[in-house]
């Protein structure tokens, strides 16, 4: 038996829904993975320890700075049509980059909550860099990916079967 999240409008089986006394059916309207993607949006939204964070490591180590500068042109590129070229870095030019990371987003994960669900990641971490041309290295498009956000484990990535 499946049922249509009100949500993301997606059909799943029944074991994707908590249980809900309130409704008709016995089962809440929003499928679970809609649900934790709400609550960690909420979650996120009022924490700002992680900028603090950010903030305290960029005056202090020069790679972690740059890498992080870095990171932002990318995810600058990805958003904006007008970007100027990349490809330098990443290997491939901007429309292919973009078009990459549309193929690797799922249902869940939007243009409006970029950032704040999900967001792109590296294969290998950027953090892990010792040099500039090893960070460099690390801006190749294979090692770019979307991942969603699993922040003090409010938020996992749900593989529910598509019906
Ligand atoms: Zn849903």
């Amino acid at each position: 038996m499946s049922k249509r999240c009100t949500k993301c409008k997606s059909y799943y089986l029944v074991d994707a829904f908590y249980k809900d006394s309130h409704t008709k059916d016995g089962l809440k309207t929003w499928c679970i993975n809609c649900i934790k993607v709400k609550n960690a949006l909420s979650y996120i939204k009022h924490s700002d320890n992680i900028y603090e964070y950010h903030k305290n490591r960029r005056g202090s180590d020069d790679i972690y700075r740059l890498s992080h500068d870095l990171r932002s042109r990318i995810e600058y590129t990805i958003s904006n049509y007008d970007a100027p070229d990349i490809s330098r870095f990443t290997g491939i030019n901007n429309e292919g980059l973009r078009s990459r990371i549309e193929s690797r987003m799922n249902i869940h994960m939007t243009k409006e909550n970029k950032g704040l669900i999900w967001n792109i990641s590296f294969r290998k971490p950027l953090a892990s860099a010792k040099t500039v041309d090893e960070l460099y290295s690390l801006l190749h498009y294979k090692n770019i990916i979307t991942k969603l956000k699993v922040e003090r484990g409010l938020l996992e990535a749900i593989p529910f079967p598509e019906l």
